[in-house]
């Protein structure tokens, strides 16, 4: 099945300043499905002259029609994307389901969350207010709230639809214009979004796609010098390269990288409410979620008792393809499959597993299935308990008392979310307070949700905040005019 047939917009075109034009190189780079392993399309390889053009392109549009389109138009326009997208859900889905792998209830919620993205920043674009300060008599003093001007986003494969939303919406309420680069492995949905954006009137050049290759396209944007802002979502390692490319320019960046997330399961938690969120909030999205609960620090006095109800859970598992709403799909290449298939094995070596799902019978060969794994007994130095697998991989690790529980929920070099399981409403606020990490859930887990919460994370994890009303400060800049009037 060729997927171009069902397709609104030509993959093989890159979007640069409201026109769809060949990319630099000729070659394409095939879209796999995860599902089966069967080529089912191509897109277009951007060269770092064609992110050179889009730069330009975002310069005009800034200096040009988006630059003057009031808050309050910036909003209308973001409303009528989020109509559009909500009217086109399902096909969405069905682009990022086959293109990413996800089973199609969880593409389907992707892109409601698009949209909701978009509303979000809609209705908030004419609503960051600078202030007045007061000084000395004899002068007035104002902020003013500005766009960075033009913004660079490299996002990664497992939450296109999601991750384009949160970062290309808030810039976009902002003011600013921008440049998206989409991951290699899921480029579908942000080529479907520009044919929306554009079919829903946003100026030419306020929105610049170009598709390709991390070490061209992504390194040509993140070093650009007249880009002014970079918003980066993916691994550790390739965030250092963009911290390092934004510290030469001298450039603000946002960097979400991943976390090693716990699950903190008390003694006194209602286990029959957490159970499915126990497990949930790592199955989600095959494990492959920045946020993904990975995870799992449980009492000692209810461990035996937890560890045999997960590994329940487990045995009821199942992974298959995408269209067949599973519980898990495919990962979303044979490199990742790999990856993960390593972390399983090298656990496998010395670790106790409590549980496995299965994979169906009847699951094509050529897709990239993993069955999930629960650990039990892992120390919490562990490599499995410490690196970030990015697949449907969990530990269990026991601990005795809160400062224990502490000691080993900190004790990574991530600091992303926290799930705290309790009835006891002294030690959630106790618990919320020393947890190192940028988001803590009380007797419930969000992995990848959370269009209103402000997200990011403290060491390894990143720094800045993505979604919420606290994103649009940072895709914008402060100015402090100080008037001398008499
Ligand atoms: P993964 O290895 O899981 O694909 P990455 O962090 O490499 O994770 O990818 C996230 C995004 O970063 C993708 O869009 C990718 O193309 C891009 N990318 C990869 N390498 C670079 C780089 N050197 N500079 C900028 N962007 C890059």
């Amino acid at each position: 099945m060729k997927i171009a047939n069902s397709l609104w917009f030509d993959p093989t075109m890159i979007y640069i300043g409201g026109q769809w034009r060949k990319p630099g190189h000729a070659d394409t780079i095939p879209v796999e499905n995860p599902s089966t392993g069967e080529v089912i399309g191509e897109i277009g390889q951007g060269s770092a002259a064609d992110v050179d053009a889009a730069v330009v392109a975002a310069e005009a549009a800034m200096e040009g029609e988006w630059g003057r389109t009031p808050a309050v138009e910036r909003g209308r326009l973001l409303a009528r994307m989020a109509q559009m997208v909500l009217s086109r859900a399902e096909e969405l889905a069905y682009l990022e389901s086959t293109d990413v792998g996800k089973p199609m209830k969880q593409a389907q919620a992707d892109a409601v969350n698009l949209a909701r993205y978009l509303e979000f920043y809609g209705g908030a674009a004419d609503k960051v207010h600078g202030t007045t300060i007061p000084y000395q008599e004899g002068f007035t003093v104002y902020t003013l709230r500005e766009p960075h001007g033009v913004t660079g986003h490299i996002i990664p494969w497992n939450y296109p639809m999601q991750i384009l939303g949160r970062s290309i919406g808030a810039a976009l309420a902002m003011g600013n214009a921008c440049v998206l680069k989409p991951a290699e492995d899921a480029s579908l949905s942000s080529l479907a979004f520009a044919a929306i954006a554009a079919e829903a009137g946003l100026p030419a050049g306020a929105l610049n796609v170009v598709t390709g290759y991390g070490a061209e396209v992504g390194a040509a944007l993140s070093t650009h010098p007249d880009v002014h802002h970079v918003s980066f979502t993916g691994s550790v390692a390739t965030g250092r390269h963009i911290q390092e490319a934004a510290a030469k320019n001298v450039v603000p960046v946002t960097l979400e990288l991943g976390g090693k997330s716990p699950h903190i399961v008390f003694d006194d938690v209602d286990l029959d409410a957490a159970l499915p969120t126990l497990v949930g909030a790592c199955m989600q999205a095959a494990g492959q979620t920045c946020s993904a609960a990975s995870r799992v620090l449980v009492q000692r006095g209810i461990y035996e008792e937890v560890r045999r109800r997960m590994a329940e859970v487990y045995g009821g598992l199942v992974v298959g393809p995408a269209p067949d709403n599973c519980d898990l799909g495919p990962l979303v290449s044979k490199k990742q499959k790999d990856i993960v298939s390593k972390f399983i094995e090298l656990g496998k070596q010395d670790l106790t597993v409590a549980a496995e799902g299965k994979i169906r019978d009847d699951a094509p060969a050529g897709g990239n299935y993993v069955a999930p794994v629960l650990f039990a007994d892992v120390s919490p130095d562990h490599r499995l308990a410490q690196e970030e697998i990015f697949g449907p991989v969990q530990v269990m690790i026991p601990f005795e008392d809160e400062a224990d529980a502490i000691r080993i929920a900190n004790g990574t070099e991530y600091g992303l979310v926290a799930g705290v399981w309790t009835r006891d409403g002294g030690r959630q606020m106790r618990m919320a307070r020393k947890l190192n990490v940028g988001q803590v859930f009380i007797n419930n887990y969000g992995a990848g949700g959370g269009v209103e919460l402000p997200f990011g994370g403290v060491g390894k994890s990143g720094h800045g905040r993505e979604k919420g009303f606290e994103a649009l400060y940072g895709f914008s800049r402060l100015k402090t005019v100080t008037a001398q009037h008499g």
